[in-house]
């Protein structure tokens, strides 16, 4: 219906929370099944690591550490620090991370920072910076131009899939790159925004993968990307759990 093309989908990341450094070696490989040779399984090849450990940036540095070595492959990897450093911090961080090849840093400082520190942080970190918390619908868009490199959209926060495109032409309009994310929402919301992610440069859509009982189906996973599938609508039908 939107006339997009699924080739352009990304991977979507999976995310390890914020945890000890053997508690991180443990989630990568829950989530990348090594198996004996050390092969890592393909199914995803992105991870989202959060920081902004409460213990402070030695902690942050000692967890992506053990998981930049778990992983020991050319894996995709980001940051949310879900406003959990000060611009000290962010800047260091922001600098520090450059050498473990992190793509970008997400919501590095938090909500009720002064706008001047998103710029200054901006203008003094070697990595793009998405605004996440920052930014909940197309009004917030404007105001974050040339303070951050790029904004994450997620159903929960647009409202809907207008929203959500209304937020991507706004945020191209002010030079600003898009990626798609999620609460701890099933595969019903996570489906929603994999219609729009050809349009997304980052996709974060993995809450549903952590389900044992989504009671809906929707987009699968293949080859580390989430796909729409062919069926009307959104794509999404609810299960019928028999009691
Ligand atoms: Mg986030």
């Amino acid at each position: 219906m939107w006339g997009l093309d699924r080739s352009r989908i990304v991977p979507t990341s999976v995310t390890i929370g914020i945890n000890s450094p053997s508690g991180a070696r443990e989630r990568v490989r829950d989530w990348f099944d090594t198996n004996p040779t050390n092969q890592i399984n393909p199914k995803y090849r992105a991870i989202k690591v959060k920081l902004g450990n409460s213990a402070g940036i030695a902690a942050d540095k000692a967890m992506l550490i053990a998981v930049r070595e778990e992983v020991k492959t050319h894996h995709q990897i980001s940051v949310d620090a879900n406003g959990g450093w000060g611009l000290t911090d962010a800047v260091e961080m922001c600098n520090w991370l450059k050498d473990y090849e992190i793509k970008y840093v997400e919501q590095p400082l938090s909500t009720i920072a002064p706008l001047d520190e998103y710029a200054q942080l901006y203008y003094q970190s070697p990595l793009p910076i998405f605004a996440d918390e920052s930014c909940f619908n197309s009004q917030d868009i404007p105001r974050l131009a040339g303070r951050v490199h790029g904004i994450n959209i997620k159903m929960m926060k647009s409202g809907g899939i207008t929203e959500a495109m209304r937020m991507i032409h706004a945020a191209r309009a002010c030079g600003l790159q898009v990626m798609f994310g999620c609460y701890s929402d099933s595969v019903l919301a996570n489906t929603a925004a994999a219609q729009l992610s050809p349009l997304a440069d980052y996709l974060d859509l993995d809450s549903h993968l952590n389900l044992l009982d989504d009671p809906f189906t929707g987009a699968i996973v293949q080859n580390g990307c989430l796909l729409p599938n062919e069926r009307s609508g959104l794509g999404v039908e609810r299960i019928d759990i028999v009691e």
